[in-house]
């Protein structure tokens, strides 16, 4: 599922290739994955319109229309937002919809899983967006954030890292990678973490999603940017994936096991306080 690091390296490779750009028809081939409109409303809202800018919120992909409004993209498990220069090449088996620019590109969303979504919104509207919480990268999250929204919760650390109002974009594989470069167990209940752990948590979460950008994403199955090239940060994940593999540190195998509903990675000799938490 793409994260906000694949997100972010989808926004960055769109960016030169769309903006400026016409939208000359709007071709809808999954209705359902469009949100509050039917197919036609939605073509006749775009035609015309020019792309203003690309941007990015959490896991969200975004096109900001210079007219006003905003085409919002969820990729959810599958979704590929993908350039075509022309519009020669075959559709893809599961193609969700296909915008039409003057001068005869495409931007298409394919979708194998289905669950993607778009949605139009107008400058005004309420959106799911608006309960994200803070954006990790920027400088406008603080430590202070964090643990404010995590020290008294209960659950595990895991859960609380993957709860989107709490910061958005963290998805399972950058949450495994940041625990473990941390030295937390994800099954911690948060609450239990010291101001130390917090704030070293705080900052590696910074630092391996700006890794992960620096790397164009993780490619672990289906994630592609938008001109359908695959990421490179796979090969410098150090848990996510590697249940049996050895510690990159302490040649411990790397255990997988399900922590807050997800699949977690982690290393039972550098992440120590299993035994604690489970007592
Ligand atoms: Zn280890």
């Amino acid at each position: 599922m793409p994260e906000l690091p694949e997100v972010e390296t989808i926004r960055r490779s769109l960016t030169p290739l769309i903006t400026g750009k016409r939208i000359e028809d709007v071709s809808v081939y999954l209705p359902k994955a469009i949100r509050g409109r039917t197919p036609e409303e939605l073509r006749q809202e775009l035609m015309g319109k020019i792309i203003a800018a690309v941007d990015r919120r959490g896991k969200y992909l975004l096109l900001c229309l210079k007219e006003g409004g905003t085409l919002v993209f969820h990729l959810r498990m599958t979704g590929r937002v993908i350039f075509r220069a022309t519009a020669e090449e075959p559709l893809a088996k599961h193609t969700t919809l296909v915008l039409d620019f003057a001068g005869g590109a495409q931007l298409r969303f394919e979708d194998p899983r289905k669950f993607g979504t778009v949605d139009l919104l107008s400058d005004h509207a309420h959106h799911a967006m608006d309960l994200l919480g803070p954006e990790p990268l920027g400088g406008k999250w603080t430590l202070d954030d964090l643990i404010k929204a995590g020290k008294t919760r209960k659950t595990c650390i895991k859960a609380v890292l993957l709860d989107q109002a709490v910061v958005a974009g963290l998805g399972n594989i950058y949450t495994d990678e940041s625990l473990f470069r941390a030295g937390i167990y994800p099954g911690r209940p948060a609450s239990s973490l010291s101001q130390e752990e917090w704030q070293r948590l705080y900052g590696i979460i910074q630092e391996v999603l700006a890794e992960g950008i620096e790397y164009r994403g993780t490619t672990h199955r289906d994630y592609v940017d938008g001109l359908g090239n695959a990421g490179g940060f796979q090969e410098r994940l150090r848990v996510y994936g590697r249940s049996g593999l050895p510690c990159v540190n302490c040649g411990t195998p790397i255990r997988r096991k399900k922590l807050a509903g997800r699949g977690t990675h982690y290393c039972p000799k550098c992440q120590h306080a299993e035994r604690e938490a489970e007592a």
